[in-house]
Formats: structure tokens, C-alpha cells, sequence
């Protein structure tokens, strides 16, 4: 039989998971849930789109519910009440408040006998993991973390308040200076400026003053303060054309020392290139919703993160699979 995966909300990292899920013959979904009326969804697999309100019908009929919401609102209320009925996975990813997300969901959690893994994705979830082995592994080093090149979209949404402004894709951009001189072992002292490069692309309404807008961009306080920011001003159809896409990817990397004199040098880089950040983040959701399936089946239960997650649960294969063909 196969896992039956629900899906609540639907944005872009949804339909990532929609997709992600037809690529996994062992998993099915069963239905789209939403908070908005369902007839404007158009869901592409062709599943019931459903009302929020239909989910508590689903309870015998869903193994695992993933959670699209997005990380500021919707997550820290709806993954602690949905873990009550259902297994669930999330992509939580304001790193400050993990430790509170988690607290809460395990509470939930344990009191209904459900498990709900948090913070699965990219970053939070592969880069984290990879941050955890290398340190490790190498005790003794630095961990850097770049993002990008690729669009973040909180401050996509910034700029776009910005009055006078259409339009708006803002791309994070490591600076290939400092990821060199990480590569190369040097273990700099890095300020966040000489780590990433903003690059906006804006689309601004007819006779809006284009040097306020940029000013206002360049200046923003948390956002773009502390980072040499480049501002172009675009056509909506630039826009369309060059800039539809979520592209996004980073890398990890740890650079270490062994030996009683700490002569050698060792680093460990893991970096992603992804053409699409919501159908990636969608394809390690998958994986990780085959963990909560098996998890329960085991009976057990409360919060997990990726650290808690032992990698032969993710997969497909068996144990005896594994070891002959990827050990
Ligand atoms: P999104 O498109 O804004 O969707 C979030 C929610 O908003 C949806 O579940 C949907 O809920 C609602 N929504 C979507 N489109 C809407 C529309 N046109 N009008 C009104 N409501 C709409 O956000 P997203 O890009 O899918 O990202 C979701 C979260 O994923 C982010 O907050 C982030 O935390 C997380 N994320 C994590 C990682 C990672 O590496 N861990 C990577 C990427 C993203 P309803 O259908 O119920 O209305």
C-alpha cells in the first residue's frame, strides 16, 4: 500500500511537493486543503482541492499531511494543531524561533501519539544537516555558510511595499572572493557585507522617482543596510521575460585542522544548484514524509528535526538494498 499524503495550503512550495510526490511510486496524494475557496485552485496532479474545513473527515484517509504555509504566520499556529489529528511535516525556516516551533509541536505531538518533523528543506534541513556532520566530524574549524545566487523572497516583498513599486525579484549573490578564501583554508573573519551582494530588479509605476526608490532600497534597515546593493529598474515585461522563476541553491562548507600540531588542512563543501527552490524544498519534504510514515508505523512519536532522522528512513529501499548498493 501506499503512503497517502495530504497537502494543506497551496502555494509554491506546494505544488513542489505535488510534484516531488509524482515522482515517488511509493507515495500518492490524496487531496489539496486550503484556506481559500478551493474552485480557484488549479491543482496540476488533478486531486480533490478541498476546504480546510473537509480535513477532519481525512483523518483515517491521510498518513502524512504536509504543511505549505509559510513560515511567519501560518506554521507556528497550524503545526501544532494539526499534529493532533495527523502526522505532519513542516518547512518552518525562521531559524531563531526553531527551538519554540519545536517545543510546541512536540507537546502536541506526544499527546496525540503523532510525529511531526519541523524545519524540512534546504536550509533549514540538508544544509543544517551538513553543518552538523562536518562539525563532527571536524571538532577543530569554521563553518561558512553562502546562499545563492538565487531570489530570496522576503526581500522580493520588502521592495515591493515600497511605494511607486510594481514589481520586484531580489537575487542574494555570494561573493566568489570570500567562498575562495574559504575553499582555499584561509578561515576569514567574514562581515556580512563581504559575504553576499544584493541585486534587485524593480518595476516602477509611470512617474515614480526612481532615485527615492533606490535610495529607500539601498538604506533599508535589516534588509539591505549592510550589503552593497545594486538596484536596475526594469519593464514589466523584462520582468516576465528574464525573471519568472525561483532559482536558489548555496553553499556549506567547513574548513578544519587534524594532528597534534594541527598541520593538516581538511574542507568539506556541499553546495546546491537548483533551478527551482519551492520543487526542491518539495522533493526533500517527500523524503522526510516517508521518515514520519515509517516513524509512526514504529509507534514512535513527538517533534523530530533532520538531526533526529536516521537517513535509511528517507529512503525507498530497504536496509539489505542499501547496503549492497550505495554503503
Ligand atoms: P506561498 O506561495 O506564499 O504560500 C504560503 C501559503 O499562502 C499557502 O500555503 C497558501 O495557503 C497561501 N497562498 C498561496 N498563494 C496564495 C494566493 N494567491 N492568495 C492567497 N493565499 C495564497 O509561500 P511558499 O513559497 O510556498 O513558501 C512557503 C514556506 O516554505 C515559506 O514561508 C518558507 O518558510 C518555506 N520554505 C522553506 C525552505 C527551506 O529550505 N526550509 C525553502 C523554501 C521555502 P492556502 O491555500 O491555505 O491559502
Amino acid at each position: 500500500m501506499s503512503i497517502r499524503i495530504g497537502i494543506l495550503g497551496y502555494g509554491n512550495l506546494s505544488r513542489g511537493v505535488e510534484s516531488a510526490i509524482a515522482q515517488n511510486p511509493d507515495m500518492e496524494l490524496v487531496a489539496v486543503f486550503t484556506r481559500r475557496n478551493p474552485e480557484s485552485l488549479k491543482v496540476k496532479s488533478g486531486v480533490p482541492a478541498l476546504n480546510v474545513s473537509e480535513l477532519e473527515k481525512y483523518k483515517d484517509k491521510i498518513d502524512v499531511l504536509v504543511l505549505g504555509g509559510g513560515s511567519a504566520t501560518d506554521l507556528p499556529a497550524q503545526t501544532p494543531e494539526y499534529v493532533k489529528h495527523f502526522n505532519v511535516v513542516d518547512s518552518f525556516d525562521t531559524h531563531a524561533r526553531i527551538p519554540e516551533h519545536f517545543e510546541n509541536v512536540d507537546k502536541a505531538a506526544k499527546a496525540a501519539g503523532k510525529v511531526g518533523i519541523i524545519s524540512v528543506g534546504w536550509d533549514p534541513g540538508m544544509f543544517s544537516l551538513l553543518r552538523m556532520i562536518s562539525t563532527s566530524v571536524l571538532p577543530e574549524g569554521e563553518n561558512y555558510t553562502f546562499w545563492g545566487k538565487g531570489v530570496s523572497q522576503g526581500h522580493s516583498d520588502a521592495i515591493r511595499r515600497i511605494k511607486g513599486v510594481k514589481d520586484a525579484r531580489q537575487y542574494t549573490i555570494p561573493v566568489e572572493e570570500a567562498v575562495n578564501r574559504v575553499r582555499k583554508g584561509e578561515n576569514p573573519t567574514l562581515t556580512t557585507r563581504e559575504k553576499h551582494t544584493r541585486e534587485c530588479f524593480v518595476v516602477v509605476e509611470e512617474g515614480a522617482d526612481k532615485a527615492a526608490i533606490e535610495s529607500e532600497i539601498v538604506n533599508m534597515p535589516n534588509y539591505f543596510s549592510d550589503y552593497d546593493t545594486t538596484v536596475h529598474f526594469i519593464s514589466a515585461e523584462e520582468m516576465e521575460r528574464d525573471h519568472k522563476g525561483l532559482p536558489h541553491g548555496g553553499f556549506v562548507l567547513r574548513s578544519g585542522v587534524t594532528g597534534f600540531d594541527k598541520e593538516n588542512k581538511h574542507i568539506i563543501e556541499y553546495s546546491l544548484k537548483l533551478d527551482s527552490n519551492p520543487e526542491f524544498t518539495g522533493s526533500v519534504i517527500a523524503a522526510y514524509a516517508r521518515a514520519a510514515y515509517k516513524l509512526s508505523k514504529e509507534g514512535v512519536s513527538g517533534c523530530k528535526s533532520v538531526f533526529d532522522i536516521a537517513p535509511a528512513y528517507l529512503s525507498p529501499l530497504s536496509g539489505e538494498e542499501l547496503r549492497r548498493t550505495m554503503l
